[in-house]
């Protein structure tokens, strides 16, 4: 009987242990993020994180008309309930609109539904405001587990990050921070900024004229992914890539 009731447990275990995968993440394949686009176009996808921001969005919008360039958001939720305004702005000037959590919290670290919860209440509170499906996710930091990844495509996005980083969060002068752009950019390549930092702005006009010299075209995550076809050539993503986010 002593026996039986062992036996009985160990199957008991060896069923919890295989199905722990199902309890914890969902269904969805754990699918590798997007790095950038497709190698072989000349084409480069501006991103800028952390959005809306109640003074500098307006400048950088601004400053996105005057380049005619098209770039993407991926804005924080709690921010967007806080400043509607601009999200309707972002998506009236042509941009890409995307989620990057509602609290800013590191995704690696919430509980699978705390990250469900975080995730779905940011596409809400865009798709309140703006009248498109929100298709790309962007975890705050760069920081994900492979748990992360399958509940952002249970939850209908695709985990994008990028291959090259500004740095702009970290004070560097806007001819140093465009002089390690462009040396870095390649055909596809999906550049990280910040949306709350004034050099940022002042960056891009040199920046943009001088991909442009190269042949470079500036699109849209929406257009560049618009097949949703990963490349993963770029530079991982191995720093926490906001340590110095401002609060939020
Ligand atoms: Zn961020």
């Amino acid at each position: 009987m002593i026996l039986s009731m062992r036996a009985l447990s160990f199957h008991i275990l060896c069923l919890v242990l295989c199905f722990s995968p199902l309890l914890t993440c969902g269904c969805a394949e754990a699918r590798a993020p997007v790095y950038s686009g497709n190698r072989m176009v000349h084409t480069i996808a501006i991103t800028f994180d952390d959005g809306p921001h109640q003074t500098l969005t307006p400048e950088l919008l601004a400053m996105l008309d005057t380049l005619e360039v098209k770039a993407s958001f991926f804005l924080v939720g709690k921010m967007v309930d806080r400043y509607p305004a601009l999200v309707r702005e972002i998506f009236a000037r042509g941009h890409t609109v995307a989620n990057h959590s509602y609290a800013h919290k590191n995704s690696s670290l919430l509980s699978p539904e705390e990250f469900a919860e975080d995730i779905r209440r940011c596409n809400e509170a865009i798709e309140r405001i703006i009248p498109a499906r929100v298709r790309f996710f962007r975890p705050p930091g760069g920081n994900f587990t492979k748990n992360v990844l399958a509940m952002v495509e249970d939850a209908g996005l695709h985990t994008v990050l990028w291959d090259i980083n500004s740095r702009d969060y970290t004070g560097v002068s806007a001819s140093r921070m465009s002089a390690r752009i462009i040396s870095k950019v390649a055909p596809g390549s999906i550049l990280l900024f910040h949306s709350g930092v004034t050099t940022t702005i002042n960056a891009l006009p040199g920046i943009v004229a001088s991909l442009r010299e190269k042949g470079y075209e500036f699109v849209t995550l929406d257009a560049m992914l618009s097949e949703y076809t990963a490349y993963h050539h770029g530079e991982m993503v191995t720093e926490s890539s906001e340590s110095s986010d401002q609060p939020l």
